[in-house]
């Protein structure tokens, strides 16, 4: 079933996800070269604790996990592209690192990741993180009421086509609201002009992730941290957005380091 927010319900979403939105710029700020993951997320914990928030992931055990995720932040480094598991491990210079949280504040939800270069960037992987938030906001343009869930996912595909590469369909975005994953499912390929009306009130995460050179994954024997199959490297944008009557309201917006609301881990989308 989707459950259609009021403009209340969304406002209060939103207050969640300025809080995603502000705490995922300052873990990119975090994350350096030298940096252990691990420090990364208990900051996370921290600042969740500190403003009274939930996160979504922790004791979350979907089908696919080995017992509950005892963490609040997904760390995907490099090959690792999504549910990457917070570890031992100190960041190197040129890893591609992909942040993903979900927290809730008063019973809404809001879902934001960002793909960052950690020291100095190889081009090619700069160009996998660009095509990840060029689809995002592709996608996010797309959410236009009156239009159909398929506009979204067409959009998103088309970009990753566009820069070359492929889309895997078994992972994608959700609905989102009063918990992390609701209906539908947001797949980052498909037919524009099909699928389910986009109606005003309507909340989803959209997330574009895409592999180098393979839309094949693997998953670790975690049972959560999965990679690109042949090893390339992956990045991964979300944010969540709900559908208003003038268009789409993207929930997740980063602030930029002088207080505006541009969004500092975006760049200008560049042809590819
Ligand atoms: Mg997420
Ligand atoms: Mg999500």
């Amino acid at each position: 079933m989707i459950e259609l927010k009021s403009a209340e319900e969304i406002g209060r979403m939103a207050v969640a996800g300025q809080f995603v939105g502000e705490l995922l710029a300052e873990l990119s700020g975090v994350a350096a070269v030298g940096v252990n993951l691990m420090d990364i997320e208990h900051h996370a914990r921290r600042r969740i604790a500190e403003r009274g928030a939930e996160s979504c992931y922790w004791d979350y055990a979907p089908s696919f996990g080995r017992g509950p995720f005892r963490n609040v932040l997904c760390l995907s480094v490099n090959d690792a592209v999504l549910h990457g598991l917070p570890h031992d491990y100190v960041l190197r210079d040129g890893d591609l690192l992909s942040i993903d949280m979900a927290v809730g504040i008063d019973g809404w939800v809001a879902d934001s990741a960002l793909s960052v270069i950690v020291g100095t960037g190889d081009p090619a992987d700069e160009k996998l993180i660009e095509a990840t938030e060029v689809a995002l906001e592709t996608g996010i343009a797309a959410a236009q009421p009156g239009g159909r869930l398929g506009d979204i996912s067409a959009a998103i595909g088309e970009v990753a086509r566009s820069y070359g590469y492929g889309v895997n369909a078994e992972f994608g975005g959700h609905g989102i609201g009063r918990t992390m994953h609701e209906a539908p499912h947001v797949a980052n390929t498909g037919r524009a002009g099909r699928g389910l009306k986009l109606h005003p009130g309507l909340t989803i995460a959209i997330e574009p992730w895409f592999c180098r050179s393979t839309d094949k994954i693997r998953f670790d024997s975690d049972g959560w941290t999965i990679r690109s199959a042949d090893g390339s490297r992956t990045a991964h944008s979300e944010h969540t957005v709900a559908i208003t009557p003038s268009g789409p309201r993207v929930l997740t917006r980063r602030p930029a380091p002088d207080g505006s609301s541009a969004d500092p881990t975006r760049k200008p989308a560049t042809a590819a």
